[in-house]
């Protein structure tokens, strides 16, 4: 079992809240950990314990939307190339997964024909470029015009192809104030307080930094977006949390 923790902060605090969240889910385990915030140009990778490095002093106070994840190998060693968050090759997609993916060999060979080629073993980066083949065949397609509208039947799509068990929160930077995430078998809950919204595989990573908390339907894409002074959550068949003050 691994643990994801992702942040949207209206007032900053991203990265701080995403690492200590984090700290609260090293109780199921991991071998790894890493992060992207969307002021990065790259994850951040470490392999080993939080505790082993020193990394809050290298946080930046005012990220806004970060994702971040202890990993748990079970498809590749533990190595940067197989430690999330995973990078699509064309960086159109980053994300974080927990669970496994069991049909990803199938889909693996179906994106290296389409040119796609991997730079770890992790069922995850299949999905993260699954996703970007998605995204880009939209973008091709006359539909141009109408994909800024379409990030969650983007992901809905992709994921209707996964079988196994899963947990993603997915970061596009098309839409930059924005993460994606959803779960099949896999918990996932979202809390929010005045500045922050918040999803994690526990309730226990949200204490402190959430004021109430809901468990992610199955299935359903959960947005969560970041406007000027406002966070809304949104699902298809929930409308909750619109228009956070
Ligand atoms: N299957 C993925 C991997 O091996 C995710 C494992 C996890 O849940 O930590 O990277």
């Amino acid at each position: 079992m691994c643990g994801i923790v992702s942040t949207i902060c209206v007032r900053g605090g991203s990265e701080l809240i995403a690492i200590e969240a984090l700290k609260r889910l090293e109780y199921r385990g991991y071998d790894s950990f890493g992060y992207f915030s969307s002021n990065l140009e790259y994850p951040r990778k470490f392999l080993g314990a939080i505790s082993d490095f020193k990394i809050e002093s290298s946080l930046n106070p005012h990220s806004s939307i970060t994702l971040a994840h202890t990993r748990w190998a079970t498809h590749g060693g533990v190595s940067d190339s197989n430690c999330h968050p995973h990078v699509s090759m064309n960086g159109d997609c980053i994300l974080v997964h927990n669970g496994v993916i069991s049909n990803y060999d199938i889909l693996k060979s179906e994106l290296r024909d389409k040119g796609y080629t991997f730079y770890g073993k992790t069922d995850s980066e299949v999905v993260v470029n699954l996703i970007e083949a998605e995204l880009r065949a939209l973008l091709a397609s006359q539909l141009s015009k109408d994909v800024l509208y379409a990030p969650e039947s983007i992901v809905k799509n992709v994921c209707a192809r996964l079988e196994g068990e899963f947990a993603l929160c997915i970061y596009m930077p098309l839409w930059k104030d924005s993460i994606f995430a959803i779960s099949r078998n896999s918990p996932l809950v979202l809390g929010r307080s005045d500045n922050t919204m918040m999803l994690a595989s526990d309730e226990i990573a949200l204490r402190d930094f959430c004021d109430e908390y809901i468990s992610v339907p199955q299935d359903e894409v959960v947005s969560i977006h970041r406007g000027a002074m406002s966070l809304i959550a949104l699902t298809p068949k929930y409308q909750f949390w619109q228009e956070l003050e």
